[in-house]
């Protein structure tokens, strides 16, 4: 081994986060190797805090600080409570929060279904979504889920999941980039998608 265990060890961790390739993380592993203590420091300290820190709103799965219950999006009696936006991941709530037009609640799958990939409904927070929609005050559901091949049979699933439940189903209007990631799409894009979306029941 030509490299002391420990920045092999920072090496292969970064290696196996998504977008970052050996060389990036070799590059990121010799600059923290370089910088000032304290920034190694923080970076551990956030990460060891990261999961203990954090845990997943009881009602629509969404991040929230660890011990409490409901996020605050959940625990606002400023949100309509009877509007749910179904969504892929955390990161598209906050894409759609940008957009400070949506008034609504939201759910968190945690990802698409994928046949391929072999993530099925048991794997998603598909049960947990019509069993608060069986049991709460939702009048509509917005199925926000990616215009990707997974999205778009995630929604199909949820819509025959669904439909006995007599709520209203519709779903983000075209004009997101197809094939792409909620995330990147721009607040006019997303903003234009959930004032048009369209019916699916
Ligand atoms: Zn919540």
């Amino acid at each position: 081994m030509l490299l002391p265990e420990p920045i092999q060890h920072l090496i292969n961790a970064f290696s196996r986060l998504p977008g970052i390739g050996p060389k990036t993380a070799s590059r990121l592993t010799f600059y923290l190797l370089n910088a000032q203590d304290e920034l190694a420091l923080d970076l551990a300290e956030a990460l060891s805090s990261l999961k203990s820190g954090t845990s997943y709103c009881q009602t629509c799965f969404n991040i929230t600080a660890s011990g409490q219950n409901e996020c605050e999006i959940c625990a606002s009696s400023a949100r309509d409570h009877s509007l749910v936006c179904v969504v892929e991941e955390p990161l598209h709530v906050l894409a759609l929060e940008r957009t400070a037009i949506y008034t609504g609640v939201y759910h968190v799958l945690h990802g698409a279904l994928s046949p391929i990939e072999g993530i099925g409904p048991d794997d998603l927070r598909i049960h947990e979504l019509v069993e608060r929609v069986r049991s709460g005050n939702v009048k509509e559901l917005i199925l926000a889920t990616n215009p990707s091949m997974e999205g778009d049979y995630t929604a199909a699933y949820l819509r025959q999941q669904l439909l006995p439940l007599a709520v209203r189903l519709t779903r983000l209007a075209r004009g997101l980039p197809v094939g792409g990631d909620m995330e990147y799409a721009d607040q006019n894009t997303l903003q234009r998608a959930l004032s048009g979306r369209q019916e699916m029941s």
